[in-house]
């Protein structure tokens, strides 16, 4: 046909889904016979990946080459998709210009690279309520007990730092290390306000938002944070990439975290001839993971500028209703700290009389296709206290449900409907 009549081929692009996950249809065979599409429940341990990671590392998946290093293409390209989803992290965080934002593994990996780089006088004030990754990785720490409601935390920190400074020696530099939503209860803590209380006694706060960041924006200069972490596989990019962000006084003037290629600007012939890099590569010795760091790059940019308000009030409601329906069993206690009115991230831990919490896990999964996760979530002290308060006859560890952008109404109600029979309460 003359070209003209040719039927013109319009392109359409495909209809943009920047928070969808890559991988939605998961069947998972049951004891009792045939298959269930997963329910996945255990987003806080570790999110699957969402579309955008998955199609942002396809293209460097054969070609990936080191970074900073070679004159080549790929690492021509590499170089700069990293460097890109270092500057996409530092948009996603809210971060100050001046603000370093350097690779790790993970959360841990950022908690300890902090601890590393404190000035060596420095004090850490940190909850008893932490996750071990916050909790644990202190030279000098000073333990506060686990506050009642969120006006207690920011009252303890206020105590805790007038102590300080009255004490017969003048603290040196004081860190407090908090937590921007727990992982046991999913609840809000205060962070503008613990900033608000640090800073007036010349303290600096660390955020650990391996738990709030996939939830709800994070605006480290709003909030005054000065350090910030998270984890790459808990926001819906792969294992093996986490960010510490924050001021860069300390982080550049600390021995790198490791030592190696990357973090040198010129070794000397001399033994302890060296003179290291500033900025990040000052803690990013060796070859980097880039994979890793465009996939959470790309999550991160995908996050900031979807409609991440539809996101949040869907989660809100998907809580609420999980809340509401494991509290309506008879025998399950919710494990929670402040009271009904904290915001909350979507996490529900629980507990049910007379029932190990490791055996109704398994029958979750065999019976029902529901993924969860049992123990004391790397949250031992924690953990401990909530289940204590709750009463009697509740085993020594918890289940945990937590939501993520893939959770729906019906995988709600199936988990609900499934624990109410595993706990007796009904057909
Ligand atoms: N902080 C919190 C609140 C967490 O939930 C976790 C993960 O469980 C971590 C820190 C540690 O994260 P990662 O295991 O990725 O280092």
């Amino acid at each position: 046909a003359p070209a003209s009549r040719r039927p013109r081929l319009v392109p359409v692009p495909r209809q943009p889904e920047p928070l969808a996950l890559a991988d939605a249809n998961l069947q998972v065979p049951l004891v009792t016979g045939g298959t269930v599409g997963y329910a996945n429940f255990d987003y806080a341990a570790s999110a699957p990946a969402a579309r955008v990671a998955v199609e942002a590392i396809t293209d460097l998946l054969p070609r990936y080459a080191s970074v900073h290093r070679g004159a080549g293409l790929p690492s021509q390209l590499c170089t700069t998709r990293y460097e890109r989803a270092r500057e996409q992290v530092a948009r996603f965080l809210g971060c100050r210009d001046d603000d370093a934002v350097i690779f790790t593994r993970n959360t841990t990996d950022a908690t300890n690279l902090l601890a590393h780089a404190l000035p060596a006088e420095a004090t850490v004030l940190v909850f008893d309520s932490e996750h071990h990754a916050t909790l644990l990785p202190w030279r000098r720490a000073v333990r506060l007990p686990i506050p009642d409601s969120p006006a207690d935390a920011v009252r303890a920190v206020h105590a805790a730092l007038r102590e300080l400074r009255r004490g017969e020696d003048a603290p040196g530099p004081v860190l407090l290390a908090v937590t921007g939503a727990s992982n046991v209860t999913g609840e809000i803590w205060p962070i503008a306000e613990l900033a608000a209380a640090a800073h007036r006694y010349g303290a600096r706060i660390f955020v650990d938002a391996a738990q709030l960041a996939p939830h709800r924006p994070v605006d480290v200069a709003a909030a005054d944070a000065d350090y910030l972490a998270l984890s790459g596989h808990k926001l819906y990019a792969p294992f093996g990439a986490g960010v510490l962000a924050g001021r860069t006084d300390w982080l550049d003037a600390a021995p790198p975290y490791l030592a190696g290629g990357g973090a040198t600007a010129l070794v000397g012939d001399a033994t302890n001839d060296v003179r290291w890099s500033t900025g990040p590569a000052r803690h990013e010795a060796g070859s980097p993971n880039v994979l890793g760091a465009v996939a959470l790059g790309a999550v991160c940019e995908a996050l900031r500028t979807g409609d991440r308000d539809a996101a949040i009030d869907r989660e809100r409601r998907l809580t609420e209703r999980l809340h509401a329906g494991l509290s309506g069993i008879d025998g399950v206690a919710v494990l929670t700290l402040f009271d009904a009115g904290t915001p909350r991230v979507g996490i529900a831990a629980f507990a049910v009389r007379g029932l190990d919490s490791d055996v109704l896990a398994a029958a979750l999964s065999a019976e029902y296709g529901i993924g969860v996760r049992d123990g004391m979530f790397c949250a031992h002290p924690l953990t401990r206290r909530l289940l204590r308060h709750a009463g009697g006859e509740l085993p020594g560890t918890a289940v945990r449900a937590s939501i993520g952008l893939g959770t729906t109404t019906e995988h709600v109600d199936r988990l609900v409907a499934a624990v109410r029979r595993l706990a007796g309460d009904g057909p």
